[in-house]
């Protein structure tokens, strides 16, 4: 059934037009919109033959949907371990506008959300803390990847630990206990593949 009025996807909240979208009941029993690119991998998903890691979006938003969604760069300051001064670290993604229905911060322990984090900070002025983010070889992990690095003398800060006092603010005050570093225009179509990564990397908010 298609939406009689605008809404935000449940699963994205990307907004949609009226008639854009497609109405479905909640896990509450309410109704929630769900944009087309959604619904089309809900429907994927379904099929016998679905392979979580090849995951198709379109190519550009379908007829209806918002071309940009609004996403808030979340951060936390803490000490650095080696120089003991302050340092921002990039924790994930939330919607400015979450969605009826909508739940998940996505955040930067999946490389794809690292990356778009880094390509929106570059987007919007934030070039220095985007140099932070680097390929850097994690013991814990026995591999390269893009991690949160010092402001001040670079050393790898580890994904365990921030995201450790990242995930007990969030506990404890939601996504307000974290720091909105901005507010940053996304294209959707790099949100949503963030959405339907299937990787880890999201916390249920
Ligand atoms: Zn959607
Ligand atoms: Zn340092």
């Amino acid at each position: 059934m298609e939406n009689r009025f605008t809404g935000g996807c449940s699963s994205c909240s990307v907004r949609v037009t009226a008639g854009g979208g497609f109405l479905g009941k909640g896990l509450d029993g309410g109704w929630e919109v769900r944009c087309a690119t959604c619904h089309h991998v809900d429907e994927r998903a379904a099929a016998d033959d679905f392979d979580r890691e090849a995951i198709e979006l379109p190519t550009v938003p379908p007829p209806g949907s918002a071309t940009t969604v609004a996403l808030r760069v979340l951060t936390l300051s803490r000490a650095c371990w080696a120089c003991g001064k302050d340092t921002a670290g990039l924790i994930g993604l939330y919607p400015q506008r979450p969605a009826r229905g909508y739940v998940g911060l996505f955040t930067t322990d999946n490389a794809k959300t690292m990356a778009l984090v880094r390509r929106l900070l570059r987007q919007h002025g934030h070039a220095a803390l985007a140099a932070t983010v680097k390929s850097r070889y994690s013991r814990t992990m026995r591999e390269r990847q893009l991690s949160n690095g010092c402001g001040h003398c670079d050393a790898l800060q580890g994904n365990f630990p921030v995201h450790d006092e990242a995930m007990g603010r969030v506990a404890a005050s939601g996504v307000d206990g974290l720091d909105t570093l901005l507010v940053a225009g996304c294209p959707v179509l790099g949100w949503q593949a963030i959405v339907h990564d299937n990787s880890g990397g999201v916390v249920a908010i």
